[in-house]
């Protein structure tokens, strides 16, 4: 094993801090991996404060971390895709069985058996998975994606989060030029959802409760902004949209949007409100709409999303942050006072 200087939280309530921890010898199918730059996600915050008990208790301490850029240091006698120098990303998930049928159509997220990057049983050292806070990672080979050598290490961190979570369910439901498309919520994840919308040819309608955020929503590739509080606006634009991604985490009314969707439209849902969401049926049957979840994308996918990215020039707009910055980070994401996504500068770990 090797020692690894990381940021963790040992309770629900305790500031992340300094700490060392263990990562595993490269067995022969590994990746050794020097982590230059980690994206902050919301399930970061979550899981540190323990807001996922139900489903997802988290064990500390805890070292959060899935929007993963490094390069590679070291790797095994039996892998064949990466060499030492090697610019690569991890994202959620680290291992899966490999053999299930999710696995097999390449769903690894689906996967019963999946581990994920962090707060997942650890198949080899025991205890749970430690994530991107930290110099170093030790990942299967099958798990690690290659990153386009054009890209903005910083920028392209959040892609392997925030970026799989949005481009997934538009390429799943078909999103393609002359398609209209509205995103909901102009967050991480809204302007992932805005830039990819654009980069595939649609035209891009974003809806927000912010004036103030118009602007900045037309820069990032929308064509129109609708302030959704607004009933003239939205009824203006009611069975037209062929897809609607919705990002937003907190209680909102989903039938405004259900009823702007044209015959057989969809909305999807990426964001995880706490509460059930009421439905009125009526709006659904009513031309066929439909309403999904979509959950990040299997391996295969988030490298063809990486791929499309340096394509495209597409990245995340990120605030780069020293670690010694990250509880600051977590209240003013609690205050949506980012744009769009905090990705730390793992270089400042050295300082600890
Ligand atoms: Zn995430
Ligand atoms: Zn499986």
């Amino acid at each position: 094993m090797s020692k690894a200087k990381a940021y963790s939280a040992a309770s629900a309530t305790a500031p992340l801090a300094a700490t060392t921890i263990q990562r595993r010898e490269t067995t022969e199918r590994d990746v050794q991996i020097e982590i230059l730059f980690c994206g902050i996600c919301h399930s970061d915050l979550h899981t540190v404060r323990n807001e996922w008990s139900s489903f997802m208790p988290t064990t500390y301490p805890c070292i959060p971390g899935h929007e993963i850029v490094g390069r590679v240091t070291r790797v095994g006698s039996a892998v064949t895709g990466f060499k030492p120098g090697d610019l690569v990303g991890v994202g959620c998930l680290v291992d899966s069985d490999h053999t299930c049928s999710q696995c097999r159509d390449g769903l690894e997220q689906f996967c019963h058996n999946a581990t994920f990057t962090y707060n997942s049983p650890d198949k080899h050292l025991g205890g749970v998975t430690y994530g991107g806070y930290s110099e170093s990672i030790v990942v299967d080979e099958s798990f690690v994606l290659r990153i386009p050598a054009n890209l903005d290490l910083a920028g392209a961190a959040p892609l392997l989060c925030a970026g799989i979570t949005t481009y997934s369910p538009m390429r799943h439901w078909g999103v393609t030029a002359g398609k209209k498309v509205g995103v909901v919520g102009l967050g991480g994840l809204g302007h992932m959802g805005v830039k990819f919308a654009r980069a595939f040819g649609a035209h891009v309608v974003v809806f927000t409760t912010s004036p103030s955020k118009k602007d900045d929503a037309l820069r990032l590739g929308a064509h129109e902004v609708v302030i959704s509080t607004n009933v003239d606006e939205m009824e203006q634009h009611a069975g037209t949209f062929d897809f609607i991604l919705d990002t937003i985490a907190a209680e909102h009314d989903l039938n405004a949007y259900i009823n702007l969707l044209a015959r057989d439209g969809n909305i999807t849902l990426v964001g995880a409100p706490e509460q059930p969401l009421p439905v009125a049926v009526f709006g659904l049957l009513f031309g066929r709409r439909s309403l999904s979840g979509s959950l990040i994308g299997g391996i295969a996918e988030t490298q063809e999303m990486l791929d499309f990215c340096g394509q495209h020039g597409i990245t995340a707009d990120v605030e780069v942050i020293p670690i010694q910055r990250i509880n600051d980070a977590y209240a003013r994401m609690l205050k949506s006072d980012v744009k769009y996504r905090f990705s730390i500068d793992m270089a400042s770990l050295k300082a600890e």
